[in-house]
């Protein structure tokens, strides 16, 4: 084994907790991850110690606050290896992320007739906020298909660019099966065909080194809280010179430079979309749940998180009567299965009853389990923090499942 489990799993305190009396399984890390101690502690030493409002303050604390705050950024900036501090702009997640650049690209760029391109492996927040800008624009929705694995058709997705096509927004990982698309070569594909690419990385980031400069993605998303840091916190990194020409989205303090009643004109990158007091104690506590993961090492994380999913693989597959969706040769640890014959909500609440979460559902993607023909899936999504062990657990309680209902 590549690192510590031990250590790991004593860095994350809600992990010795137990659930229904039985030490407690989260294998629901795909809807969002737990958190290090030291998240926590970062978080509480700026409410104990400096907190203040940042930007603009002459005394010492809101001085305080907005370094940390700008060093935040210059964390982020080097986690992705974007060019410049000034491309990374925070928001509370990939929701709003996706929603600021549909508004603010769209407003700009998108105009009737013209063509959005989007896949079928994608999550509601990469689907509704293009769905709502083509109507409000009279463009439409072009849709890049599946095979039965869970992998796009990336010949299909050649033929769908025009010369009305405006944007591509691609997840880099699907949060329903763990597919890993090759969004490098789809970028390029975008770029041949003079079309930018936004890619959503909530499912990306903290499962392998992202580098938004070779991947040459015009816009990269994610969420703070799927990747070990708090909730309410997320990026986009956009190409600076797209930032500077597409207008803000959300308006207000922070985001100007001069206010008259008569015209207002905009604040430089990257706070022209940051209206408002943002989470700076979030932002904080992201870098330092960033620290975390690269003291444990991506690469490490990487390797980890295959031999979980090899395992897991193995073991839910040995299981009679028990359908493992969607492997893709090219994914992570997200296992999608049903159990024929019983419904995934009521398996779903006996595994938790044994201590173990796993979610079920649609995932936030409908059209997805629409073209399958299913209502959803029992998911199991494991991180660097869950072990073999807990695999085996998982597999006996299936087992249970299947004894009361048969
Ligand atoms: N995209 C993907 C691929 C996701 O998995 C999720 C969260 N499940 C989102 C977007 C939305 O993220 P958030 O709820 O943090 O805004």
């Amino acid at each position: 084994m590549a690192f510590d489990i031990e250590k790991i799993r004593n860095d994350f305190p809600i992990l010795q907790r137990r659930v229904h009396n039985k030490p407690f399984v989260y294998f629901d890390n795909a809807a969002t991850t737990q958190k290090p101690l030291r998240v926590i502690e970062r978080m509480d030493k700026i409410y104990l110690e400096t907190n203040s409002n940042i930007h603009r303050g002459i005394h010492y604390l809101s001085d305080v606050s907005t370094r940390q705050f700008e060093e935040a950024r210059e964390t982020v900036r080097k986690f992705i290896n974007a060019g410049n501090d000034h491309e990374v702009i925070f928001t509370s997640g990939t929701t709003a992320g996706i929603n600021m650049v549909a508004f603010s690209y769209g407003e700009k760029y998108v105009s009737e007739g013209d063509e959005i391109i989007i896949s079928s492996l994608e999550h509601h927040s990469n689907i509704v906020p293009w769905q709502m800008l083509c109507e409000r624009k009279g463009a439409s929705l072009k849709v890049i298909p599946i095979n039965d694995y869970g992998e796009l058709l990336i010949d299909e997705y050649e033929k769908l660019f025009s010369s009305k096509t405006r944007i591509v927004a691609l997840t880099h990982v699907a949060n329903s099966t763990g597919t890993k698309n090759p969004v490098k070569k789809m970028i390029g594909t975008a770029h041949r065909n003079g079309v930018p690419v936004l890619v959503d990385g909530a499912q990306a980031v903290q499962h392998g080194k992202v580098d938004v400069q070779e991947l040459d993605a015009d816009f990269y998303v994610f969420s703070g809280h799927k990747m070990y840091g708090p909730t309410g916190t997320g990026v986009v990194y956009g190409k600076e010179s797209i930032l500077e020409e597409i207008p803000p989205w959300q308006t207000g303090g922070e985001m100007v430079d001069q206010v008259t009643f008569g015209k207002t004109t905009f604040n430089r990158l990257p706070f022209k979309f940051e209206a408002g007091t943002p989470n700076y104690t979030g932002v904080i506590g992201l870098a330092a749940a960033i620290q975390y993961i690269e003291e444990t090492g991506l690469n490490d994380i990487a390797s980890y998180e295959k031999e979980l999913l090899d395992y897991g693989n193995k073991r839910l597959s040995e299981i009679d009567g028990l359908n493992l969706f969607w492997e893709a040769e090219n994914k992570i640890s997200i296992f999608s299965f049903i159990l024929e014959g019983i419904h995934p909500y009521d398996a779903g609440m006996i595994i938790d009853k044994y201590g173990i979460a796993v979610r079920t559902g649609n995932h936030c993607a409908q059209p997805f389990m629409e073209r399958f023909g299913i209502g959803g899936t029992i998911r199991a999504s494991l991180v660097f923090y869950n072990t073999c062990e807990e695999i085996d657990r998982l597999c006996e309680a299936i087992e249970k499942v299947k004894e009361m209902f048969s």
